[in-house]
């Protein structure tokens, strides 16, 4: 169950109300999130719900049979909208793009991509500067030194940035020169990670794990959100199955159910769910299609230079191409009509 308090609710009605959930066996944890104040009580017994909802200093109660609860759509109507910022939000009537490289490489790289984002009015770029590489031998990623370029940069260019923090200590040196911070795949049941960052004043996206399920992604959402931070949005980007013939098995099915069960933005990474630069488009519009708030891709100047993921990293033309086309179909699919300019040198 899900009790909505009033933030300002007195010591005297909090005590009624804690008595009236220890009479049916109720035992409630207090979640105070930088929006709102919450009491989610887990319980058993069959209880009538007006006899919580008339109580002082409540304003809703919700049964949530879930074994996630906040994050659940069970309680909250409508979707959510994560502000980012200056106007830039993710959930919204807009298909939230969010694309860049891999990796950060340095300077002229960053403002390549930036002029290319800022053509199509991408308004997120995407980059990692720590990588969870495989092997402790491949590159790792430019670190904080470049994230501060970056950021000097995406400021200028009036552009959001979403990268990935690995580690708890990395969580305070970042904050300045990021908007959205990032949970990788290999980090999304780091619960330590999640925990902090439920503490943080910025957006934060989880990626699905490599084996994980889809309930595994909402509990590791709820840590964030009950540690006190509502600005979540969730990743699908493919799981590890027994098939070998792409890098990951990139699971559809996720977006349409997750949309179903939570409130929560929905985003697909289509290049690390295919891990094949000639099919991220096809995965990508079959996202939108199945009801995605937004696509996370990798994009490139020279795919075939990147650091890293080159394989899966659309050039320019691809990634204009299919901003163009995911605007379109996200569009029609969400009954809006509006009209996209399309770019003269589309192929
Ligand atoms: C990434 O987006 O840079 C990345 C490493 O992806 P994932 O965590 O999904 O493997
Ligand atoms: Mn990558």
């Amino acid at each position: 169950m899900i009790i909505q308090l009033d933030p300002w609710i007195t010591g005297a009605d909090r005590q009624v109300l804690e008595a009236a959930l220890a009479a049916i066996d109720y035992k409630a944890t207090e979640v105070r999130t930088q929006e709102r104040l919450y009491l989610v009580a887990i319980g058993k017994k069959e209880f009538d719900i007006r006899s919580i909802g008339h109580l002082q200093g409540v304003w809703d109660v919700h049964r949530v049979s879930d074994a996630y609860k906040l994050v659940s759509k069970k309680w909250k109507v409508g979707h959510s909208t994560i502000e980012v910022g200056d106007g830039v939000s993710v959930g919204g009537e807009e298909i939230a793009l969010m694309a860049g490289p891999c990796s950060i490489e340095g300077e002229a790289q960053i403002v390549e991509v930036l002029t290319h984002l800022r053509s199509q009015g991408v308004k997120v770029m995407r980059g990692g500067v720590f990588k969870p590489r495989t092997s402790p031998y491949a590159f790792q990623g430019i670190g904080l030194d470049g994230l501060k370029l970056w950021h000097q940069h995406a400021r200028e260019f009036g552009i959001k940035i979403i990268s990935e923090v690995m580690s708890v200590q990395d969580i305070q040196p970042m904050y300045d020169f990021l908007d959205i911070y990032q949970v990788g795949a290999r980090n999304s049941q780091n619960f330590d990670l999640l925990r902090e960052l439920g503490k943080v004043d910025k957006p934060v996206l989880i990626k699905r794990g490599l084996s994980g399920t889809l309930e595994d992604l909402l509990q590791s959402a709820e840590y964030v959100f009950s540690g006190g931070n509502e600005r979540l949005m969730l990743c699908e980007r493919g799981i590890r199955t027994y098939e070998q013939a792409y890098r990951n098995t990139l699971d559809i099915n996720a977006v349409a159910l997750l949309k179903d069960k939570t409130h929560l933005p929905v985003i697909l990474d289509p290049s690390h769910g295919i891990g094949i630069r000639r099919f991220v488009e096809p995965v990508a519009l079959a996202g939108v299609a199945a009801g995605c708030d937004g696509l996370l891709f990798e994009v490139h100047a020279i795919p075939e230079k990147a650091w890293s993921d080159g394989q899966q990293t659309l050039n320019f033309a691809e990634s204009r191409r299919l901003i163009h086309k995911a605007r379109e179909l996200f569009s029609f699919c969400r009954g809006l009509d509006r009209a996209f300019p399309v770019d003269q040198d589309l192929a």
